[in-house]
């Protein structure tokens, strides 16, 4: 298939570009290199621009003959989408809409798309399946909920088929170490634990040690990006018309926030001091994934079911790339 990649010089998305580059797709990377890096892409794959660009979007699937379309470009911090949704709901549903819309012009009628846990807010019960409410807590939540919703609408307008995944904690780094995880500002649990690893930090703050949960600290559901990178391929590859997935992408297994400390320090080898600071706001305790859907509907297992090979692979990549992808 001729794929179209949005934001495939992302962190997941440039993960699914080269898994189905070697799957032997046709793959292009569109990125507007907000948070992308150019380096994450292969040469001569990055058609550079923004999802608000429709002309360029319609140009780029025509010329491309693309097949389908696999949506990662998104912004993705909590915090800044609660001090600022108008710049999560014009890039994230109205970036969006740009896409799909350039997508019916043309008659691309296959899209696989990144959403999150993070679109059932608090949970109800743990581990959350799919067909849990959908309450999100934050702006970045609603802004995938609505695609969600959107996306469902336009395939049963349009005879799409779609998919909806929607990730717990993706985390961990290519098998080689050459893509890996790099984000200006960083805020990600894995990724600030080995720059302390790396001298580049002092220490990491845990945010809360007294919540309900066994030791105290939250517990999250890390998923490899390389098992979101095939995820994608399964229901790419199972994508007709009027077809439509919407699963969760985890585990299904907790790790908590000192576990991850722990399996880094032993990883890495480095004491990692480690300073509790309260709760920070709007953090569930625990979110895991019930994945059996996934697991029968995608015909997908994960093949990272630990934390300590996920931050074996994140610690590659940073050793190999002590300051990201440099540019
Ligand atoms: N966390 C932490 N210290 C940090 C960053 C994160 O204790 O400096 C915790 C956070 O409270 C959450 C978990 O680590 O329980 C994973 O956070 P991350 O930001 O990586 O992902 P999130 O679960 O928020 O999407």
């Amino acid at each position: 298939m001729n794929v179209l990649v949005s934001g495939g010089a992302g962190y997941v998305g440039s993960h699914a570009a080269r898994m189905l580059a070697n799957a032997g797709h046709e793959v292009w990377a569109y990125d507007n290199l907000v948070f992308g890096h150019r380096g994450a892409v292969a040469p001569g794959r990055l058609i550079e621009g923004d999802l608000l660009d429709r002309p360029k979007l319609e140009a780029a699937l025509k010329a491309h003959k693309i097949d389908a379309v696999m949506h990662f470009a998104a912004f993705a911090y909590v915090g800044e989408s609660v001090t600022d949704p108008g710049k999560y709901y014009h890039n994230n549903v109205v970036g969006t809409l740009s896409l799909m819309d350039a997508m019916r012009a043309v008659g691309v009628r296959r899209i696989v798309f990144s959403s999150t846990c993070a679109t059932y807010g608090e949970p109800e019960s743990v581990p959350i399946r799919e067909s849990q409410a959908q309450n999100p807590i934050n702006p970045y939540g609603y802004t995938k909920l609505v695609i969600e919703r959107a996306l469902a609408d336009y395939a049963k307008a349009y005879k799409w088929g779609y998919a909806a995944l929607r990730y717990f904690n993706a985390s961990g780094a290519s098998a080689d170490g050459d893509l890996g995880e790099d984000h200006d500002p960083e805020t990600h649990l894995i990724p600030l634990v080995l720059q302390v690893a790396l001298g580049q930090r002092e220490h990491i703050t845990i945010f809360g040690d007294k919540l309900p949960t066994p030791d105290g600290t939250c517990i999250r559901d890390y998923i490899h990006v390389d098992d979101l990178a095939s995820a994608h391929i399964s229901a790419l590859e199972r994508l007709e018309p009027g077809t439509e997935f919407k699963c969760n992408l985890g585990t299904g297994q907790g790790t908590s926030v000192k576990e991850v400390v722990d399996a880094c320090r032993r990883i890495t080898g480095h004491a990692i001091p480690a300073v509790i600071a309260g709760p920070r706001a709007g953090d569930p305790p625990a979110l895991v994934a019930d994945a059996s859907l996934a697991r029968r509907e995608l015909g997908w297992t994960p093949r990272f079911t630990s934390i300590a090979p996920i931050v074996e692979s994140a610690w590659r990549w940073h050793q190999k790339h002590p300051n990201g992808y440099g540019d």
